[in-house]
């Protein structure tokens, strides 16, 4: 059984008896009991939010193929993390986003194709009634966790700039993930783990100094071995050859992290698309890779260092515009009516969120080959989007199809869906 941490509204009319039982002292921070390890750094974001949710379409460099709500998401994680992310830049409310330092860094995933099971690390919606809820953490953590926000019930923005109504979800998200992280509430005013905010919950997206206490208090304070990478540039296409810049990498077996093309809504779309064993040269302040032919797609990078289990092994998060197979950049919104059809039924595709007047290919595999897709091995249909930027059709899932599972995706003009998984009856 999880229990949850809620996060609620300031305002005494919205705040409902329940909220009488949430600790809260003039204390600083409070801890929750557990850590999260190297293997549950992942966090993912399945984007069933609407409207100005996800109305900025802007992408900026320093966060590179995300926009909406998840790069909402994406800024509210990396905030805690050990160092800037990059140059830091891309929130007008803040100097630098990567503000933990401690021996922590989230590793943002990207899109998830569903909510996942309570130990998944995914953020999601749900409807419904919040009762002055904004947002919950299930935990306990160390063996992973869920972040649910109340869709209906707030207006919520995705920023990035100045958030004047309505609920801001990026200083949410920081909020939620600092309990994910494995902290409490506090009772120092200003700081983002408080239990309660008024106005949109922007200032939120900027932790401070108890909350950095915080961090390190679980994690230990930023070790000065730490990993950190300070430019990457190079050939960022599959089986291009990048070159990392940084500090503190082991002189031969380090691991790159990329995001894993796999967009499941299963423990499993976590796993990092890993390049092992990677020597370093220049006294551990250079590292030269080949990128995989398949499995990855772009967002941010880390390096690990060596093997082990230690938080000072694993980098910040630094920018990393790279593409995929089908362009990885998860762009477009990809859905299907039914994902547990029978054989026999027919069933809608739709997509949105593609370059407009474009041809595109829906795609499919009978096998993810987990943690990488194999060669996508089918081809459903192709078509044209339409002028905004959408598709439509439907399909009789053919009886051959009765008792297995595909894996399905949408590709348009060097950009990739994320991916569903269609279990037929
Ligand atoms: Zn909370």
């Amino acid at each position: 059984m999880k229990n949850v941490l809620r996060f609620g509204l300031g305002s005494a009319i919205l705040v409902g008896s329940t909220f009488l039982a949430m600790p809260e002292t003039a204390e600083g921070f409070t801890t929750i009991g557990g850590s999260l390890n190297l293997g549950q750094r992942d966090f993912r974001h399945f984007n069933d939010f609407t409207g100005a949710a996800n109305n900025n379409t802007v992408i900026h460099p320093n966060w590179p193929q995300y926009t909406g709500a998840e790069l909402a998401m994406w800024k509210g994680g990396a905030e805690w993390n050990s160092r800037s992310h990059g140059d830091g830049s891309g929130d007008s409310s803040q100097s630098l986003v990567g503000s933990g330092d401690a021996d922590f860094s989230f590793f943002w995933e990207g899109d998830a194709s569903g909510i996942g099971g309570s130990n998944d690390n995914i953020i999601s919606s749900l409807g419904g009634s919040s009762g002055g809820v904004l947002a919950y953490t299930e935990t306990p953590i160390s063996t992973g966790w869920r972040i649910r926000f109340y869709r209906d019930s707030w207006s919520w923005q995705d920023g990035p700039g100045t958030v004047s109504s309505g609920i801001d979800i990026q200083g949410v998200a920081c909020h939620e993930l600092g309990h994910a992280l494995g902290l409490g509430h506090t009772g120092v005013s200003g700081s983002t783990m408080t239990a309660y905010i008024s106005g949109s919950g922007q200032p939120q997206r900027s932790i401070q100094s108890d909350d950095i206490a915080g961090v390190q208090s679980i994690y230990g304070a930023l070790s000065s071995s730490m990993p950190s990478i300070s430019s990457i540039t190079g050939s960022m296409v599959p089986g291009g050859t990048i070159t990392i810049t940084g500090t503190g990498f082991s002189t031969s077996t380090n691991r790159i992290w990329l995001q894993s093309d796999v967009v499941n809504g299963a423990n499993s779309g976590g796993d990092h698309a890993t390049i092992p064993d990677v020597p370093s040269t220049n006294g551990g302040t250079q590292i030269s890779v080949a990128l995989p032919a398949s499995g990855w797609e772009g967002g941010a990078l880390h390096v690990k260092r060596s093997t082990g289990s230690g938080g000072e092994l694993l980098s910040e998060s630094h920018p990393f515009d790279g593409g995929g197979v089908g362009g990885g950049n998860d762009t477009i919104n990809f859905s299907i009516s039914d994902t547990t059809p029978n054989a026999g039924q027919t069933i809608t595709f739709s997509a949105d969120s593609a370059p407009a007047n474009q041809p595109y290919t829906v795609v499919w595999a009978n096998s993810d080959n987990s943690p990488f897709f194999a060669t996508f091995n089918g081809t459903v249909r192709t078509g044209t989007t339409d002028g905004v930027g959408a598709l439509s059709f439907s399909r009789t899932v053919p009886n051959a199809g009765a008792g297995r599972t595909f894996y399905m995706e949408v590709q348009v003009a060097g950009e990739d869906s994320n991916t569903v998984q269609l279990n037929v009856n």
